[in-house]
């Protein structure tokens, strides 16, 4: 078999990253997936500069315009369903109906539910706590290519972070990133932001002024992670993707123990 894992993200407005995944045949031609469109003209680009891939899909992971901002445009060109969650569909819907007299083709995900498409599987997680919709997707190759899954995150867990809380509580996002934290440690996290340099800053003043809340942590495993992401960074590489596993011993979020824990931890960062 000569196809081949791919993942690869598209930088787009500040800090935002669209992911790309599907496979690659030996000849270069790729059926991709893309998760998160949030400004069409560089997705455009990257597709121009690829003749040989090819989009099937596009997923969104919650209804923010960072997310989403370009999902209509690349839709429209490559003739490809979108996927998501409800309250985000019925915003693109409306909004395609009113700008290209048609609405896009939508499929509301659930929770659970797994779609086989560009090679792979693709299977949503519910993770309410940034927004009360917000879904995750872990994206799985067959066996054969000895890929590790990915964990297309969103806004509910960054590298060394987490998302914000807009809607509902601290709690329901503790709940929801508890759930990924079940996930194996070879597993690749893809968040959508590269906030990682800024958050493991913060995680290193709060393992010098408040350790209770950052007990769980692996110093080392952090300084060692500090380094890597400022020798990616000062060469204009992406700190993304990284393992769970890493993640585990390095985001205090992550590796929480409760939710009085998680929820302090979220207070600290607000303000700071
Ligand atoms: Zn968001």
């Amino acid at each position: 078999m000569g196809l081949k894992p791919f993942l690869q993200p598209i930088p787009l407005l500040n800090d935002n990253y669209a992911w790309l995944a599907g496979t690659v045949q030996p000849d270069g031609q790729a059926e991709l997936v893309l998760f998160d469109p949030g400004e069409g003209a560089p997705v455009d680009s990257v597709m121009r500069q690829h003749p040989k891939w090819h989009l099937v899909g596009l997923f969104i992971t919650h209804r923010h315009g960072d997310h989403m901002g370009g999902a209509l445009q690349v839709a429209d060109q490559a003739h490809v369903p979108l996927y998501g969650p409800e309250d985000a569909l019925g915003l693109l819907e409306v909004k395609g109906a009113k700008a290209q007299g048609q609405a896009p083709l939508c499929h509301v995900l659930e929770d659970g539910q797994k779609l086989s498409l560009a090679g792979m599987t693709v299977e949503a997680i519910s993770t309410p706590g940034h927004l009360n919709q917000h879904l995750c997707y872990l994206v799985r190759w067959p066996a054969a290519m000895k890929a590790a899954p990915a964990l297309i995150s969103g806004d509910t867990l960054f590298s060394g972070g987490c998302g914000r809380v807009f809607e509902g509580t601290p709690a329901r996002l503790f709940h929801s990133i508890k759930r990924l934290k079940a996930l194996p440690d070879d597993v690749l996290l893809c968040p959508a932001h590269e906030y990682t340099a800024a958050n493991l800053a913060f995680v290193q003043r709060q393992m010098a002024s408040h350790p209770g809340l950052t007990a769980n942590l692996d110093s080392r495993a952090v300084v060692k992670r500090v380094d890597q992401v400022k020798a990616l960074r000062a060469v204009g590489q992406p700190s993304v993707p990284v393992a769970l596993g890493v993640e585990k011993a390095t985001n205090p979020f992550l590796s929480a123990p409760d939710e009085a824990t998680f929820t302090q931890l979220r207070h600290v960062k607000d303000i700071s």
